[in-house]
């Protein structure tokens, strides 16, 4: 029962800051405590106690160089809608030496590969579009090396080109430029080159480094020479990965199979990916049972660039996502839950934060409210706060207005109109020169009703009544939500009461 432990604490003068939490004080009643005794919250030390060390898994260092392997370029293809990126990934797909092998037909597992006469292999990502290569950067977790720009050559310089462009310079990722729709009678490749030279786009012709290919993508035109082309920036942008170690790559497509169960599909970045592997990516993690190519061919192992479908998982990691391979299944179940424990701290600090803006809003709304009212005569603020108060209910018992400094919330009744302003008028007179901030949620003339008691719930303040009086009802309504009613007949006596209350609230001298 919390109320019980709460009101054991409150009699007992623990330091709230060296609670701990066990298995008989829950956190949840530290932090009640600690909102409710008008402290500082302390949840962050509270969670800083029993945090657990941090044994997550990163990616590798830098490998000594002599330990490095060339690989293939892994490819992204972007571009304005309609001007071919899906046409040339199909085509691109047909024209594959490594399909035609096997007879097999290509699935779509979000990449393959295509095998140049000369023996080089390019992976091609065939998710056309940039919707997916930002959302991988976004996760830092960049999975290409060139972007292959697709413009129409009848079409020309199109506001998704320009996007693309960005997206490529901003992950600094070099573009080769296709120039489709080559077979069009009114196909104008210069008019597309020229147009990009606006967006620092320079073709070779023009002086610059970007090679442009005329394609059709319809037709299968001339995609040799964009793959030879490709070939080429990825023999100059020098692409090496290690072989061996451990695995790490990314998750490009992600998705639940029939027959195969969870799947992805990941691209390796470095080492070599065998079954028996354990991986983890993100809060989830793998036993590698099988893998896969594009043509739905068991494959032994996966190296750097290859993309490989992966069966194994306990849960469905999202694209995007990074595999980092471990060394076992413990230790995949450690990482695991940290990054779950981690992920929860921080979304509780999060909401912390937020509570706390929102509490220090209220807190600046409802000073200015109450500066503003001051050249004002008291039967003017008395109706002005009462239609600013009656917005307030609106504020949960738990968002309350907390403050670092100690504050006292008060509803002041009186018997006649000169009683209460004799109060306020004290009351504004001590509030200049304490440390305890006084405020007056409400006021007015009468017995102590039912809204004073809601008033003094929302805001944890006192009553405080002078020749006033307060029916059974009302009596057992404020017990309830614990409001002090504090009733006199005699204005010092009201007074003395209130100091002592005050004085309670002050930090204690050191
Ligand atoms: P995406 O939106 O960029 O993926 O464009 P699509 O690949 O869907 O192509 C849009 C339209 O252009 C389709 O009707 C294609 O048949 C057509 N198209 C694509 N490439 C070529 C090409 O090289 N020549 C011609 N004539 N039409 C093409």
């Amino acid at each position: 029962d919390f109320d019980h432990v709460f009101e054991a604490l409150l009699n007992t003068s623990v330091d709230l800051d060296s609670l701990e939490p066990d298995s008989v004080l829950e956190e949840r009643w530290i932090k009640e405590v600690v909102t409710r005794s008008g402290m500082k919250f302390r949840w962050a030390k509270l969670s800083e106690s029993r945090e657990r060390p941090n044994r997550d898994v990163h990616r590798r260092p830098p490998a000594d160089p002599s330990c490095l392997k060339p690989r293939p370029p892994v490819v992204t293809i972007m571009g304005h809608v309609d001007h071919g990126k899906t046409t040339l990934l199909d085509s691109l797909r047909k024209t594959q030496v490594v399909t035609t092998e096997a007879g097999g037909i290509t699935q779509h597992i979000g990449a393959f590969r295509v095998q140049l006469p000369t023996g080089e292999t390019i992976t091609f990502l065939d998710t056309p579009g940039h919707a997916a290569f930002s959302s991988m950067r976004a996760r830092g977790a960049n999975a290409t090396d060139i972007v292959v720009l697709v413009v129409a050559a009848d079409d020309g310089v199109m506001n998704q080109t320009v996007e693309s462009i960005e997206h490529a310079r901003r992950a600094k990722v070099p573009v080769i430029v296709a120039v489709n729709k080559c077979d069009k009678p009114q196909a104008d490749p210069q008019r597309v080159k020229q147009e990009l030279l606006a967006h620092d786009i320079v073709c070779e012709e023009f002086g610059g480094d970007v090679q442009a290919i005329h394609v059709s993508a319809l037709k299968g035109d001339n995609l040799l020479a964009l793959a030879e082309a490709t070939v080429a920036l990825a023999e100059v942008l020098e692409l090496k990965a290690e072989p061996s170690g451990p695995v790490e790559g990314v998750i490009i497509e992600s998705r639940t199979d029939k027959g195969k169960g969870l799947v992805t599909t990941a691209i390796i970045q470095q080492g070599t990916l065998r079954r028996g592997s354990v991986l983890v990516a993100g809060q989830s993690w793998a036993k590698v049972r099988f893998l896969f190519d594009e043509n739905g061919r068991v494959v032994t192992e996966a190296g750097p660039s290859a993309a490989v479908e992966v069966v194994g998982w306990k849960e469905l990691p999202s694209a995007g996502e990074v595999i980092l391979e471990v060394e076992s299944e413990q230790r995949a179940r450690e990482v695991v839950e940290w990054r779950s424990y981690e992920e929860e701290q921080q979304k509780l600090q999060e909401e912390q934060s937020a509570i706390e803006r929102k509490q220090k809003e209220h807190q600046e709304e409802y000073r200015k409210e109450r500066a503003g009212l001051n050249h004002l005569s008291w039967r003017q603020r008395k109706s002005a706060l009462y239609r600013a108060n009656k917005n307030k209910f609106a504020v949960r018992p738990s968002e309350r207005t907390q403050r670092d400094e100690p504050s006292l919330p008060l509803i002041v009744k009186g018997d006649v109109d000169g009683s209460v302003d004799a109060i306020l008028n004290i009351l504004d007179s001590y509030d200049a020169q304490q440390q305890c901030q006084l405020e007056v949620v409400h006021f007015g003339i009468g017995d102590v009703s039912e809204n004073d008691i809601n008033m003094a719930a929302t805001f944890a303040g006192s009553i405080y009544g002078f020749n006033v009086g307060a029916s059974r009802p009302i009596q057992q309504l404020a017990a309830r939500h614990g409001v002090p009613l504090r009733l006199h007949n005699v204005i010092y006596k009201l007074i003395d009461e209130l100091k002592d209350e005050l004085s309670a609230k002050l930090p204690p001298l050191v």
